[in-house]
């Protein structure tokens, strides 16, 4: 059997998904995800051939589920179609501007840009270093969300604080989201016969977690995320934007300490705060196509946002080819694609409501009319980007 496929390893706090993927014939031959790595009651479960399993972990952390997850990939001879693993990693800071090969000075690199992502990096380095003992000898790479908008010029990533902020503590915006972007652009090129190297491409990732980019020649120029994922749009449970004087508001109005504030902005926030329902997109529109008010009134707010910031993308641009819609939201929700597309009329926008309607989760398509400017759907696959990337990069 030949050495064919990678190992793409998302590592977070608490889970470590997985899945083997062929980059040449976009073929996965399995994914899963360990669960619960805190604590006594990890679980492992992963899909083979159309088939689901699960196996209880116990204890067993991020280490003991690479352990588990050696032992599935030998069971189902998939060990040895494996040429090399590549990690998610969420923040490399301004040192890593594209993946790269894992050596121990990039080991050290994201260990030193942990304070930026304190959730994420420690975790992915768990992974790493896990993957380092379990599968030696093979070469690893790391793939990082924030490496494509290290392109954005400094009028695009500086915030108007004092400028020794940034200097000394790396304070600015990072934008996160870059390996779907870095995906779902070059893929609608590809489907348009745009010419990547010269396009204006305007991209909106919707999911619990939302953010937007614009992306001129290939390259982001601006995005909605900041320093943190909390930044911009409306989300799940995150508020976006917001003035910053909140925090002593709360603090003062409301006696809440600085994490009471962090948690409730981060997670008890956006559709889910504004709604008091729920965080998920699609009970909120089964609710508003019942009446329900404040319902309607969240999604109406989640599209006000969002086209208020592709309208501004779309004036740093200089023109639209293409708004692309990608995300758990934006790949499946044609009422608020359709929202979004009335409120950005004035860039010539004309939603065909068939299309729209017709395009969903892993199926991609224009959904405007001939002769509108372009608004379409790309199904997003960050898993595949990370495994081109990284066969890339072991091919040289
Ligand atoms: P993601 O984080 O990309 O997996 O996206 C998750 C979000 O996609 C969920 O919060 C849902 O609200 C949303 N979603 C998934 N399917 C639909 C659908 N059919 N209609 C509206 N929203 C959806």
């Amino acid at each position: 059997m030949s050495k064919d496929s990678v190992l793409v390893i998302n590592c977070g706090s608490s889970s470590l998904k997985f899945a083997v993927i062929n980059p040449q014939t976009e073929e996965e031959s399995i994914s899963g995800i360990a669960e619960r790595l805190v604590g006594n009651e990890a679980f492992i479960s992963w899909k083979i051939n159309g088939e689901k399993h699960t196996q209880e972990l116990g204890a067993a952390g991020h280490e003991g589920s690479i352990e588990a997850l050696v032992g599935i990939l030998r069971e189902n001879n998939l060990m040895e179609r494996i040429e090399a693993i590549g990690h998610r990693v969420v923040h490399g800071g301004e040192k890593f501007t594209k993946s790269t090969l894992i050596t121990d000075e990039v080991i050290q690199g994201i260990e030193d840009c942990s304070h930026l992502a304190p959730l994420h990096n420690p975790a992915h380095l768990l992974g790493i270093r896990a993957c380092i003992k379990n599968f030696p000898g093979l070469p690893q790479s790391v793939v990082f969300d924030t490496a494509y908008h290290q392109t954005m010029p400094a009028e695009s990533f500086l915030y108007a604080v004092p400028y020794s902020l940034y200097q000394e503590h790396g304070l600015r915006r990072y934008g996160m989201h870059g390996t779907s972007y870095r995906y779902v652009s070059k893929t609608a090129a590809d489907m348009l016969g745009l010419d990547y190297n010269n396009s204006a491409i305007l991209v909106a990732h919707l999911g619990n977690g939302a953010s937007a980019c614009a992306i001129k020649n290939g390259q982001s120029v601006d995005t909605t995320m900041g320093l943190t994922p909390l930044e911009g749009l409306v989300m799940g449970t995150r508020c976006g934007d917001i003035d910053a004087n909140v925090f002593s508001f709360l603090n003062k109005q409301c006696g809440y300490s600085l994490d009471e504030i962090t948690q409730l902005l981060n997670k008890k926030s956006g559709m889910l705060g504004l709604s008091g329902l729920d965080n998920d997109c699609r009970v909120l529109e089964e609710a508003a196509s019942k009446g329900h008010e404040r319902a309607q009134l969240t999604l109406d707010i989640f599209c006000h946002v969002l086209a208020k910031k592709l309208a501004g993308f779309a004036a740093e641009l200089g023109r639209i080819d293409a708004l692309v819609f990608t995300g758990g939201i934006g790949e499946n929700s044609s009422v608020i694609r359709k929202n979004v597309l009335n409120r950005l009329a004035i860039f010539g926008f004309d939603i065909d409501d068939t299309a729209n309607m017709e395009t969903f989760r892993g199926k991609s398509g224009v959904i405007t009319k001939p002769g509108s400017t372009v608004a379409m759907v790309v199904a997003t696959n960050e898993e595949l980007m990370i495994a081109r990337d990284t066969e890339a990069l072991v091919k040289g």
